[in-house]
């Protein structure tokens, strides 16, 4: 492979996973031109560029080389790593991202009860996923027929192609809409940063070391609040109790009032309203409650 100066990464063009990919690559400082053929994104401030493509072609063009990083659902990248142990063994998950929630899920007709996997022997199981179903069933000893289907699994039971299925599965309103019931869950998934195990060894990988501690900064700040109030430093201890997450805070001193304090913390996850009144009875007063927006340590 030619040596490039340029980093790149691939993300999904129209789906479920464009726009929070968008956001966070927005949120690391990444700001691309879009061209007209809108398949190709050069990166206006870093030397990142992006690829926009189906989100199955991104695993491959990691492997090949075409792309150095790329944001797709777990279960995609685990299944190319599966289907294809070759290449796909050079491939590594580098970061959980946090949103794309699903999981891969064997289901059921409704009326079917189920209490273990052995119950599936002998069945035709439909699925996009024949290498984590068949993964699955190796590792339970289960000897059931895989059925490919490209897509409109759900269906497949109802036409008399398959016992059960084994899909996606987000609120589970697709199952019931197709009256089928989720039995056991294979894999749980997010979006996830792939890339190679080993970072490229020109400019590519320090630009890559960059963008990771970046995106480090983002997600750990993401769902932190940093709370601050003022207290006199006998209600402290009963205070730093009641904080969410039991962060160290930092505490600053009132000019001229030497038993009163300012209380800083970063929180992780959000500060609810019960929270904070629990903190104003111990003593607490003039809370304050603000969204972080970026983290270095
Ligand atoms: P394309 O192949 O055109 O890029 P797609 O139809 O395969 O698109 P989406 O439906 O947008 O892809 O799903 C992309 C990813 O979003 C999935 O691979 C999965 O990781 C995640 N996802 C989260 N919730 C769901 C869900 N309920 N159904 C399907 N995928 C989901
Ligand atoms: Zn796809």
């Amino acid at each position: 492979m030619k040596p490039r100066d340029r980093l790149r990464i691939a993300m999904q063009k129209s789906g479920r996973l464009t726009e929070p990919a968008q956001e966070l690559l927005a949120r690391c400082g990444l700001k691309f031109r879009q061209s007209r053929d809108k398949l190709f994104c050069f990166g206006e401030g870093e030397p990142v560029d992006l690829l926009l493509v189906r989100d199955d072609d991104i695993p491959g063009l990691i492997a090949e080389g075409v792309c150095d990083l790329g944001i797709v659902g777990r279960n995609v990248l685990r299944e190319f790593q599966l289907s294809n142990p070759a290449t796909g063994s050079g491939l590594a998950e580098l970061r959980p991202l946090g949103f794309g929630s699903c999981r891969l899920s064997i289901a059921l007709p409704q009326d079917e009860p189920y209490d273990s996997p052995q119950q599936l022997h002998g069945q035709r199981i439909a699925t996009s996923y024949p290498g984590l179903l068949g993964d699955w069933l190796r590792s339970h000893n289960v000897d059931a027929k895989v059925v490919y289907l490209a897509g409109s699994v759900e269906i497949a039971p109802r036409l008399g192609t398959a016992d059960a299925i084994c899909d996606l599965v987000s609120s589970g309103a697709t199952l019931v809409a197709n009256q089928l019931r989720e039995a056991a869950v294979i894999v749980e998934s997010e979006a996830v940063l792939a890339g190679h195990s080993v970072l490229p060894s020109d400019e590519r990988g320090e630009i890559a070391e960059l963008l990771l501690r970046r995106l480090d900064g983002v997600i750990q700040v993401r769902d932190s609040r940093l709370i601050l109030m003022q207290a006199s430093r006998d209600a402290l201890p009963a205070i730093t109790r009641l904080l969410p997450g039991l962060p160290i805070p930092t505490l600053t001193q009132v000019d001229g009032a030497p038993d009163q304090v300012v209380l800083q913390a970063l929180c992780a996850g959000s500060v609810s309203w019960r929270q904070l009144e629990d903190m104003k009875r111990a003593g607490a007063r003039d809370m304050l409650v603000l969204p972080v927006e970026k983290m270095l340590a």
